[in-house]
């Protein structure tokens, strides 16, 4: 682990955090920025089998920073139910720790596309598919294979799940 977890009964099992990152909608990127700056930024995502896709245009900050240092986090928020009577948040989010790469090959990144497709435009093959080629030159393909991920949830989501209210 890159950093140990100090509340380790909030840990999730690698299946509920697996289970985040595939109904997950948005996930934040970070890398090494420009300037020193670490750049968070909001990208859609799908998660298959210890990897995450993204997919971008083929030029711009992210990128350039990529380029520089292959190393990315990606987390992913589940759960943000503000509780202002508690003065907390019951949250449940994921973190991915991994190393990022531009796929080359075309059909890897048609395979991908319509994997993101399928997620975020379901029952829209046909249309999906034209939405892909007027793109496809534009198109930048990005896989992080995940080095590290840790799911975490707030202690009252940990205890609703184990049968206390
Ligand atoms: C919910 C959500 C989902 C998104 N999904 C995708 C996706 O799947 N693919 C995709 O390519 N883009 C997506 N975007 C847009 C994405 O956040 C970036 O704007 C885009 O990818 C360009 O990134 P870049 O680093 O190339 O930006 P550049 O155009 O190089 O950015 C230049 C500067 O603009 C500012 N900037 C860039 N993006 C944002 C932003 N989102 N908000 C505020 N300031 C910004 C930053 O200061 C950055 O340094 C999504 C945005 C949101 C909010």
């Amino acid at each position: 682990m890159l950093h140990e977890m100090r509340r380790k009964k909030q840990f999730l099992s690698q299946e509920l955090t697996e289970e985040i990152l595939d109904r997950g909608v948005t996930g934040i990127l970070a890398v090494s920025g420009a300037g020193d700056y670490p750049y968070a930024v909001p990208l859609n995502f799908v998660y298959e089998t210890g990897k995450i896709y993204l997919h971008c245009a083929k030029a711009g900050h992210k990128l350039d920073a990529i380029r520089q240092n292959n190393k990315v986090s990606f987390c992913v928020i589940d759960k943000d139910d503000i509780i202002p009577e508690k003065f907390t948040t019951n949250f449940r989010s994921a973190i991915a720790f991994g190393t990022v790469r531009e796929l080359e090959d075309d059909a890897e990144k048609l395979r991908v596309m319509r994997l993101l497709n399928r997620k975020y435009a379901p029952g829209l093959e046909l249309e999906g598919e034209k939405e892909i080629q007027s793109a496809w030159k534009a198109l930048a393909v990005l896989e992080i294979q995940i080095d590290q991920v840790t799911g975490k949830e707030a202690m009252d989501l940990v205890k609703m799940r184990n049968g206390h209210s």
